[in-house]
């Protein structure tokens, strides 16, 4: 089996794959997994409707893993830091941008000062 790695912020980290938990390694999603809701109506309207979906007619692929099962998660507490901390990167960018942009509208010229 060959090196499994992952690439965080321009860094090589040891990795591995586990079991995705949204779908419990099937790789299939389901209606529900995007937010659809099928109501009553919808099997009155469809009697095929019901079969169909336990046949598998309306599988997706999983959102999370999309449809292989699993996903590759960082085998070390370095890689995991790592992970952390460029998902925080890119909280801090966003809310910059949001509030740059509330100070723009709000003319306040100071914005840069705002952390
Ligand atoms: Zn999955």
């Amino acid at each position: 089996m060959s090196r499994i790695t992952m690439d965080i912020e321009g860094k090589t980290y040891p990795a591995r794959y586990e079991i995705c938990d949204k779908c419990a390694g099937t790789g299939k999603g389901y209606l529900g997994n995007r937010g659809f809701v099928l109501t009553h109506e919808d099997f009155e309207e469809d009697p095929d409707l019901r079969d169909e979906i336990l046949n598998g007619d309306y599988d997706q692929p999983c959102i999370q893993c999309d449809g292989d099962g699993k996903i590759k998660v960082p085998s070390t507490d370095e890689g995991w830091r790592a992970l952390a901390e460029e998902d925080e990167d890119e909280d801090d960018a966003e809310g910059r941008r949001e509030r740059q942009f509330e100070a723009g509208c709000a003319g306040d010229k100071e914005w840069y000062n705002i952390r």
